[in-house]
């Protein structure tokens, strides 16, 4: 691939001199965020599938900065789950996202994991965003790779955009405790 065909990221928006370049430390905060989101892959069924090829040479999600998937979730920053939840894994999902640290990102990749999907039965968890909360919803059954790409794009947008004092925010702070996290 020659250098032509490489895309490089947009820098934020600044004042650009000589010499220099002069931006907001939000703007950068969020662009060095957006592009370094590691994933932490909760797959417990199909949608797991599409994930696999979605981080194989093809669609290739290194090319966003997120090839270094973590199974641990201290190391991890954008909680990924896909599949079907049942209601006995829900505590184990909760207590994976409480063990991120901030700041933390979620998408539901999939109907199961949005909606519970096809799955309207008495132990089956209908929606994650019943225990934990959800920034982006991938749609699907399954969904293609394309949009799991474009699903993690989206949340790029939501992270650049996030300002760096957020997650102090009383808003914030009402969110988790709508959950009952501290
Ligand atoms: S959304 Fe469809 S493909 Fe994905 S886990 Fe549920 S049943 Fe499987």
């Amino acid at each position: 691939m020659s250098d032509s065909n490489i895309n490089m990221v947009a820098p934020p928006e600044g004042v650009v001199g000589e010499g220099f370049f002069a931006t907001k430390l939000n703007d950068v905060v969020g662009l060095a965020r957006a592009n370094s989101l590691w994933p932490l892959p909760f797959a417990t069924s199909c949608c797991g599938i599409e994930f696999m090829a979605t981080m194989a040479s093809h669609y290739d999600l290194a090319r966003f900065g997120s090839e270094r998937v973590s199974f641990s979730p201290r190391q991890a920053d954008m909680l990924m789950v896909m599949g079907t939840i049942s209601k006995k894994m829900a505590p184990i999902l909760r207590q994976v996202y409480e063990q991120m640290s901030e700041p933390r990102w979620v998408i539901a990749v999939g109907a199961c994991a949005t909606s519970g999907g096809i799955f309207d039965t008495y132990s089956v968890l209908q929606g994650i965003d019943k225990v934990i909360p959800v920034d982006v919803y991938v749609p699907g059954c399954p969904p293609r790779p394309e949009q799991i790409v474009d699903g993690v794009m989206k949340l790029q947008e939501l992270v650049k955009n996030e300002s760096v004092r957020r997650r102090s925010s009383p808003e914030y702070q009402e969110l988790l405790a709508s959950y009952n996290i501290k």
